[in-house]
């Protein structure tokens, strides 16, 4: 059987940073699905389908690299896909809480899930969704965090309010 590992998240849009991670897990595996969640509880700027157009786009060229969507439960989608390991991205201190909780919480829905943390380029320690969104409405300049074909999508949506 082949060995898969999901690499799940909002990806709202897809940054460096998590393009780092999926080269990291491409390492240790033979097939990565990027999950994109549909959390009906969290506010998105791109759907879920836009979401997903764009990590195809800057994935395409990376072998063994699927994008999928899903909702519902994690773990729901792992038995779907026939696979235990989760990866998730590890920044600065930040995410730490957060991320404990949720492999405790899943590991209650199901013992077998395990859940392998990297820790990005230190480039991309502190670039997230949320900051390049705030960037790109200040116009500032996203260049070193987010492929040209994000930036672009992101301009379209968020315009730079000159004053
Ligand atoms: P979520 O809402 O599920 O946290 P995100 O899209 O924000 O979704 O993040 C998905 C995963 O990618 C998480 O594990 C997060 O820690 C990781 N991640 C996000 N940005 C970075 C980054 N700059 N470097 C490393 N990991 C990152």
């Amino acid at each position: 059987m082949k060995k898969i590992i999901i690499y799940p998240g909002s990806f709202d849009p897809v940054t460096y940073g998590h393009l780092d991670i999926i080269e990291r897990g491409l390492k240790i595996c033979e097939q990565l699905i990027v999950a994109v969640s549909s959390n009906p509880l969290k506010r998105t700027l791109f759907s879920i389908e836009e979401r997903v157009i764009l990590l195809k786009e800057v994935t395409k060229k990376m072998k063994n690299v699927q994008v999928e969507k899903f909702d519902g439960l994690l773990v729901d989608f792992l038995k779907r896909k026939e696979a235990r390991i989760v990866i998730r991205g590890l920044r600065a201190v930040s995410d730490f809480e957060y991320e404990f909780q949720m492999v405790l919480a899943n590991r209650r829905l199901n013992e077998s899930m395990e859940t392998i943390f990297m820790m990005p380029s230190e480039s991309y320690f502190y670039l997230s969704s949320s900051l390049i969104k705030e960037l790109v409405a200040l116009g500032a300049d996203i260049s070193g965090y987010a492929p040209k074909f994000v930036e672009n999508e992101l301009k379209r949506k968020i315009p730079y309010a000159q004053s």
